[in-house]
């Protein structure tokens, strides 16, 4: 079965919730977003068995985009069976789904979130004021993104590794 990170087996399980995991989601650690995704992806390990194999840390909504957020090595499982997974997932949803790993380089997220589209480069920018932007560059060859897009995949990004991207394509 899929583990989750903050919740233990029996809620995920039972569809409950035990004094500890309630004190989890009284605290905003875990979401109810976070335990609809986990439930749904529990839902669907008959159909796809890798599923038993993944650990799932928690889901984000931005805009049109929901953002599943996996162990280190979980995205290939999660984009296996061609895709079919994640498609169904955003059947179910009503969203485009990416797939994303924990605790992983930014270089590495950056790469997953923007996922077909090539990431030529990504660099860091000093802002005066102290603050940083991280620049990313795409193949313009591999894909265009629309507006409405590429701001739900920057409010991702800020939410989930804490980076504000600024997003341009190579020539
Ligand atoms: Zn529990």
């Amino acid at each position: 079965m899929p583990k989750m990170a903050q919740i233990c087996q029996f809620c995920l399980r039972s569809g409950m919730l035990c004094p500890k995991c309630q004190k989890k989601v009284e605290s905003g650690e875990v979401t109810q977003l976070d335990l609809k995704i986990a439930r749904l992806l529990l839902s669907m390990e008959k159909e796809f068995p890798v599923l038993q194999e993944v650990t799932f840390y928690g889901a984000v909504n931005a805009k049109e985009t929901l953002a599943i957020i996996v162990d280190k090595g979980d995205v290939a499982r999660m984009l296996s069976y061609g895709g079919k997974i994640i498609r169904e997932i955003g059947k179910k949803v009503g969203k485009v789904v990416r797939v994303v790993e924990h605790g992983v380089s930014s270089r590495k997220f950056i790469e997953d979130l923007f996922a077909p589209l090539t990431v030529v480069a990504i660099n860091k920018i000093w802002l005066p004021d102290g603050t940083t932007e991280t620049r990313v560059i795409l193949d313009r060859r591999s894909g265009k993104l629309s507006k409405q897009r590429v701001e739900s995949l920057k409010e991702i990004a800020k939410k989930v590794q804490g980076l504000t991207l600024r997003v341009e394509y190579s020539n």
